[in-house]
């Protein structure tokens, strides 16, 4: 059995602790604000709540396969709900698609109605992405992958020199659809140019496997993990900041926190590690994703501009990109809804959505800005995770392993990298790296 400090309380510290107390260990995790969860929570005001960060997951099976390696099944705690239409994406001439996930005939017949011939397009060029998702699903996202002894087929890709855009380009034809196809990186901070071709297969993730949600809200995954890091009797320290990584003779023997050293054989950082001195020269090449502008808002009576059929996720293309999320919870009468910003910001969010047809400022009730620093400060470093800045960037993030014996690297900052699903597969393989006690 091995002592092991986890480091942050996100999604990716409170995964691997529960998976490694699950395996034997004796397991303290350090959170330094006041609860668990990290980007996986909420804002509250004036009877209004908003998700802080998520609102929905790809590949349903990673959280289901950490429920039950850690104890009991996920379904006996939380309600997993299939998302029939993933987001709508509406463009600046004025035309739209909504997107389900989950089914490739779904997807053609929706991309279709947009124009003829673009279903075809679009499921020609998610089909491209199979091969991708076969070989680095078995041999990088879920097993601790070896960066210096790849097998060929997963080093021709990873070390690829397309970039994102350049594939869309090649196999995209239609502006709107390379809209659809690099927003998932457009909204979490990145430049297609200096995305991987391979990434793209997020595409694919989406139409295979949908997208889902929780019933109630993301941010009751970070609830029912806190319960089942009390099952597994992990020690649990909030309000307390990890500073540093104590290397004795090479190795890992504690973590160094503003209530002093506590001893560890395995120290799992869960956080950026550019923040941990031991840690920070071996990623001092890379750079964090910075999170949207944020803006949650509260509404007075129906939702205007099309929203009140549209799905939770609207996506408005053009400089700035903004995201709608209507999924919050809200007094009768009322819709809770928030805003994300991307790119030339150079008025108020909520002015530059109404210039695109959704004009919420006449029955705003409620409203808390979010500021890309704020968030930041809040959660001790971006919950996005490493920026794409070309094909080098994967070697340039740890994880599992790190270059200091005995530390080991989750969450968003670690390899497979940020979103949900990969966060959860970086808890998966940590936990697989250091084994059973
Ligand atoms: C606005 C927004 C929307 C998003 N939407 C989605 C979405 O819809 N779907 C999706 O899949 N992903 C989404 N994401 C990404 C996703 O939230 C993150 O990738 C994931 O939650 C990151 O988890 P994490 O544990 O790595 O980091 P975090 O959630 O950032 O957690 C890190 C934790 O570590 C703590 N910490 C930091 N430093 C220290 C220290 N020195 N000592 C102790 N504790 C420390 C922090 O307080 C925090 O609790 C979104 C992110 C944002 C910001």
């Amino acid at each position: 059995m091995a002592r092991v400090v986890v480091v942050g309380g996100g999604l990716g510290g409170t995964a691997t602790a529960a998976r490694l107390a699950k395996l034997g260990h004796e397991v303290t995790l350090v959170e330094r604000s006041a609860g668990l969860g990290g980007a996986l929570g909420t804002v509250a005001a004036d009877g209004f709540r908003w998700e802080s960060g998520p609102t929905s997951t790809l590949l349903p099976a990673v959280l289901r396969d950490l429920f039950r390696k850690s104890g009991r099944p996920l379904e006996r705690e939380l309600e997993l709900v299939p998302l029939d239409v993933v987001r709508e994406h509406r463009f600046e001439d004025r035309t739209s698609v909504r997107l389900p996930g989950g089914s490739r005939a779904a997807q053609l017949a929706a991309f279709d109605e947009l124009a003829p011939g673009l279903g075809r397009m679009w499921v020609d060029h998610v089909a491209t992405f199979a091969e991708d998702w076969e070989v680095l699903r078995r041999h990088y996202l879920e097993v601790p992958w070896r960066p210096d002894d790849l097998p060929r087929e997963v080093a021709a890709r990873l070390d690829g020199r397309e970039s994102l855009r350049r594939r869309l380009r090649r196999t995209l034809r239609d502006e709107r659809l390379r809209m659809v196809a690099a927003h998932p990186f457009v909204v979490a901070g990145h430049q297609p140019r200096d995305v991987p071709g391979w990434a793209g297969m997020e595409a694919y993730v989406e139409q295979r496997f949908g997208a889902w949600t929780v019933a109630g809200g993301m941010h009751r995954v970070a609830e029912a993990l806190e319960n089942r890091l009390a099952t597994r009797k992990v020690s649990v320290l909030t309000g307390t900041e990890a500073r540093d990584v104590v290397v004795r003779s090479g190795r890992a023997v504690a973590v160094r926190t503003d209530a002093g050293d506590l001893d560890a054989d395995v120290v799992v950082c869960a956080v950026d590690p550019r923040r941990l001195p031991a840690l920070a020269p071996y990623v001092a090449r890379t750079m964090p994703a910075i999170p949207p502008v944020v803006c949650h808002v509260g509404i007075e009576g129906e939702l205007p501009g099309g929203l009140p059929d549209a799905p939770y996720d609207v996506v408005v293309h053009g400089d700035p990109l903004l995201v709608v999320r209507t999924g919050g919870t809200a007094p009768d009468g009322h819709h809770a809804v928030t805003v994300h910003g991307r790119g030339h910001l150079a008025e108020d969010l909520l002015v530059a959505l109404a210039r695109r047809g959704v004009d919420l400022r006449r029955q705003l009730v409620a409203r808390v800005d979010r500021s890309p620093r704020e968030q930041v400060l809040e959660w001790g470093g971006s919950p996005l995770g490493v920026l794409w800045q070309g094909r080098r960037t994967v070697r340039r993030r740890l994880g599992p392993r790190t270059p200091v014996p005995g530390v080991y690297a989750a969450g968003a900052h670690a390899t497979p990298g940020s979103g949900l699903p990969f966060v959860g597969l970086s808890a998966a393989l940590v936990a697989a790296e250091v084994g059973p006690a």
